[in-house]
């Protein structure tokens, strides 16, 4: 693919790559696990190759898609299977320029034993990590998620709060990970690190450390 030499191309991939690494490197990322996408200069997306090792992406673990998830003609590689939701994303919120997907352990354990819609976290500092957040007072809800292997119906599932005035920050998928996202890799990343530090307080806190 031709659009693989392209300055462009080559940029998504460095900021991808170094984002990636580093997830991969606080153990985000297990086992091949978890995927990104970057926003490309056309609106489209550049997500993650299916099962590639995330600490050493290159510019040939990318693929183009639209922002149905489907890839643009030409694409060699496939697309993780978790794509659609990173295209809902940038579809949905025009504002998401970076998005990414990780299991955590925290994200694992605390989707499976919280009851409810959403899982509530409030009188955090750190959730002014979240862009838009002022202060400690602030109520975070991020959506819970029923797991699927029909990557579809999660999507449905979330869909309604992504909608909102107010979309959450984050949201989780019960017993498998989280989404997080931001303006650009860079708040992304921030956000990515602000989630896992405030879902590892609430795994303390839960006792089940
Ligand atoms: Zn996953």
């Amino acid at each position: 693919v031709t659009t693989h030499d392209s300055p462009e191309i080559a940029r998504a991939a460095e900021a991808l790559a170094a984002l990636t690494a580093r997830c991969a490197s606080r153990g985000w990322m297990p086992a091949t696990s978890g995927n990104a996408a970057a926003r490309r200069a056309d609106g489209l997306l550049w997500v993650t190759a299916s099962g590639r090792d995330k600490t050493s992406l290159t510019a040939r673990d990318l693929v183009a898609v639209d922002l149905e998830g489907t890839p643009l003609a030409g694409q060699t590689a496939t697309p993780s299977a978790e794509t659609l939701l990173h295209a809902q994303l940038a579809r949905l919120l025009p504002r998401v320029g970076a998005s990414v997907h990780v299991h955590t352990v925290p994200v694992t354990v605390l989707s499976r034993i919280t009851a409810g819609e959403v899982l509530v976290l409030e009188g955090y500092e750190l959730a002014k990590a979240f862009a838009g957040v002022t202060t400690h007072e602030a109520r975070l809800e991020l959506p819970l998620v029923p797991n699927s292997q029909d990557v579809r119906a999660m999507a449905a599932h979330v869909e309604p709060y992504l909608v909102r005035s107010q979309p959450p920050v984050a949201y989780l998928i019960r017993g498998h990970g989280a989404y997080v996202w931001g303006r650009d890799v860079a708040e992304c990343e921030r956000h990515a690190e602000a989630l896992d530090f405030l879902l590892t307080c609430e795994l303390w806190a839960s006792g089940r450390r």
